[in-house]
Parts: structure tokens; sequence; C-alpha cells
């Protein structure tokens, strides 16, 4: 065992843990868990916890589905919705390895991993700061979500305390305890909806943070008897959920590799190289920063979600937005991901596009300072910007077409995403929704 591994073991102890939860996501995001009790623990980490493979959305077939968990020490955190004074229980999170102990390609985690390693060879560790958005909905009397904001339900309520307000407190409170530092909270445009900052860290943190604060954040809303959603767009014609991603890139002595105090705009030819590839690569990762049929419905013109492939110091309708912050802090904030993407392949992808922007000194251009969701085809066609995919069925083809988002993702991932998305956008496609026989059924 290493000295990290011997620190949980005696954490275990010390607080008292029954249960350990392996944690680990599939290629589409979804948490899955492998619950052990925390005697196995010491067998964890030396043997590794088989499960089978070929039950896991995107991972093998049948014939090879013998795989492993290697649990992660670092990421051990007790889950404190679930101590109910007697013994609790606590989360690691998981790499997948083959039986023979090689790091499977097609686990997201892997994935990101490989980005990182190629950044870290290029002499750089990635920061990011999430900043994922979302709903609270009251439940109907059945207990099924509904999309009736949680916090103007009680319009008539005389009670003095806002009820979200107090559920976003518990969520930080349960974050903290976790380990996670909490930057900021607010509530956001729209009724029922939040936005809680942490701290940024190292790209494998956040991602792991990410995964940890959707589970945090549905556990205590559960809890409350209210319904937490990270879709993208619950509701039409008010603003959908966002998670703002920024970025910044730090070199072997710590220093910001980003921050060049001499410029305008106070970011350096390593960052604006960076965000040019992210620019170019747009059109293909949007696919995996944006990965269900109902992100599209975000992305549109009007409520403070990209559609236009551009960068800017003031406005919130380009993709990337410089926020006016300068050395250890100089950084950009990429618009376009949603709470819905798998965060490991998401950061991996967007990683990797603005690397292989630095190899090539790929050229963002200038800053577009007016209002883009003003510009017709002309004038934005005169400033050369281009627009993102406008539905899962475009990105998806963007995605394939491009190089260097497919390689990032490695073919097994790649495969295996595309085929899924196809899918899900030939259903969506193949779906008449409300919003047509609303307006056609009795119009024809
Ligand atoms: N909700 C907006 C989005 O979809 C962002 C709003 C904001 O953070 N200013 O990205
Ligand atoms: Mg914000
Ligand atoms: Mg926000
Ligand atoms: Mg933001």
């Amino acid at each position: 065992l290493t000295e990290r591994e011997q620190d949980v073991l005696e954490e275990i102890e010390a607080q008292n843990i029954d249960f350990l939860r392996l944690q680990f996501t599939d290629i589409l995001g979804t948490v899955k868990n492998v619950s052990i009790p925390a005697h196995q623990a010491e067998k964890a980490f030396t043997e590794g916890i088989y499960f089978d493979g070929s039950s896991i959305e995107g991972f093998v077939r049948i014939q090879e589905s013998d795989m492993r968990l290697d649990p992660d020490p670092e990421t051990f955190a007790v889950l404190p919705w679930r101590d109910n004074g007697e013994g609790g229980s606590a989360r690691l999170i998981c790499d997948v390895v083959d039986r023979e102990g090689r790091a499977f390609a097609g686990g997201p985690r892997q994935v990101l991993k490989n980005v990182l390693s190629r950044a870290e060879d290029m002499g750089y560790t990635v920061s990011i700061g999430p900043e994922p958005e979302f709903f609270l909905f009251e439940k109907d009397d059945d207990g099924k979500a509904t999309t009736v904001p949680h916090d103007t339900g009680g319009y008539f309520d005389l009670a003095p305390k806002d009820l979200a307000s107090d559920i976003r407190r518990e969520i930080i409170f349960t974050l903290e305890k976790m380990g996670f530092e909490i930057e900021a909270s607010h509530h956001e445009v729209a009724d029922g909806q939040h936005e809680i900052n942490f701290k940024y860290d190292d790209a494998l943190t956040a991602a792991d943070n990410i995964a940890t604060f959707r589970a945090v954040v549905r556990a205590v809303a559960e809890q409350n008897d209210v319904h937490a959603t990270f879709m993208p767009k619950p509701i039409g014609e008010i603003n959908g959920s966002g998670m703002h991603s920024h970025i910044s890139l730090f070199d072997e002595d710590g220093n910001n590799a980003f921050a060049d105090d001499d410029d305008e705009f106070n970011l350096s030819e390593t960052a604006y190289a960076f965000m040019g590839g992210v620019l170019d690569h747009a059109p293909a990762f949007t696919a995996v920063t944006n990965p269900t049929v109902n992100s599209y419905k975000r992305l549109v013109p009007g409520y403070e979600a990209p559609v236009y492939i551009a960068w800017s110091d003031v406005n919130r309708s380009a993709l990337i937005r410089v926020p006016d912050a300068a050395g250890v802090s100089a950084r950009f904030e990429i618009r376009s991901p949603d709470p819905s993407c798998n965060p490991y392949l998401a950061l991996a992808a967007v990683i990797a596009s603005g690397l292989d922007g630095m190899e090539n000194g790929a050229d963002p251009g200038d800053a577009v300072r007016e209002d883009i969701y003003e510009f017709d085809e002309e004038k934005r066609d005169e400033y050369g910007i281009t627009t993102l995919p406008g539905n899962l069925g475009q990105a998806v083809t963007a995605l394939e077409d491009d190089e260097v988002v497919a390689e990032a993702l490695g073919p097994h991932v790649t495969e295996k995403f595309v085929e899924a998305k196809r899918e899900e956008f030939a259903e969506y496609k193949a779906s008449v929704s409300g919003w047509e026989k609303d307006r056609y059924l009795e119009t024809f």
C-alpha cells in the first residue's frame, strides 16, 4: 500500500465508515457505483475490484467483459448525507483497468489523463474553474419532477425565508465537508436557477469535482423533496443551464503561462494560441461538451449562451469571454459546455483542442466587442465568424470529421460515443413534440 492508501484505511477506521462506494463514469457521463463493505478497502487498493464491463454503456463486449476498478486514494471523501450516526459511507473515484491491470482506453477518466499527460510533456498543468448551473423544481403529488421553479412555488407563502437559498446553503455545507472550496454561489437569471462556483483546480480534480457536485446537488435536493436538474434547457424562452469553464495553464515553476501584463487583455501568446485551437475545433468538440438533443435548445441567441465562434472581453454572446483578470488569475472562459456533459470527455476534448492550437500557432483573430446576437449573416462573414453546430446530428458529424478531437477521445470512445449519439438523434428526429401538435394539429 502507498502512504496515501494507508491514510485512507486509517480514515475509514477513524470516521466509522461501513461502506465504500467505488465510482466511475460511463461514456455518457452517468456515475456508476459499486458498493463494497469497508473492510474490503485494502483488497480494493491491492487487487482492484472486478466488475462486468459489458453491462456499462460504451465499455466492452461480452467476451472481454472482465474489468477492474482501481480506486484513486486521492479521491477519498465521506458522503455526509449517508451518515446515520452509527456508520457512514465514503466514496473513491476509480480508474478502469483490464484483467492485466492495463489502463482501459475506453474509460473517460483515462481519456482525460492521456490528454493531461500530453500537456505535461509540453511543460504545463491545466487549471479548470467550472461554473455549473442547475434548476431546483417542485415535485408533483406523485413525487415526479415538474418544471415549476421551487422559489416561486411559494409566491403567496408568508414564510420569512427563501427555501431555495436554504437548500443552496445546505448544498454548499455538504460540498465543503467533502473538501470543496466554494468561491461563490448565487441565484441565476431564471426563476429556480442557481450557480455554485468552486475553486479552480487541476483538470482531473475539476472533472472529479463536477461529477461529485452533480451527485451532491441531487442528493441534497432529494432530501428536501425538490428535484435538481442539470438538463441544459428545461424551459423554453428563459435562460438554460450552462457550465462555463475558466481555463489557464501553469508552467513547471508554477507561473500562469496565460498571463502577460503587457497585453491589452493580460493574455500571453500561449493563451492566444490555445484559444485559437479551441475556436478552430469548437464545432468538433460541441458533441462532447453539449451531448444531448436538448443542449441545442440552449445554444440559441438571446439567453447568454454562445452561438457564435468568436472571443470577446465584454460580451456574453461569444464562445469565449476574457474576464478582467491578470497575473495568476489571467484566464479565459469557454461558455458553451453544459452540465449534461461527461466532464472527463468534455475537458479532454477542449484541452486537446487548445494544445493543438499551441502546437500549430493558431490565431484566434481579434476580440469582437459588439453583441454578435445582433449581427446579420453578412456582418458575420465580414468578421469571419462561424456558428456552433445547430443540433446534435450536425455536432456528431463535425466530431467525426475532426482528427484532433477524435484522436483525443481515442478510437474506442469516439466510436461508441458517435454510435450512441446518432441513435439518440435519430430517435429524436422520429418523435413529434408538443410544440408541433400545438402549432399544427388544428391548423391543418
Ligand atoms: N445561463 C447562461 C448560459 O446558459 C449563463 C448565464 C450567466 O452565467 N451569465 O450559459
Ligand atoms: Mg458565473
Ligand atoms: Mg452563470
Ligand atoms: Mg461565467
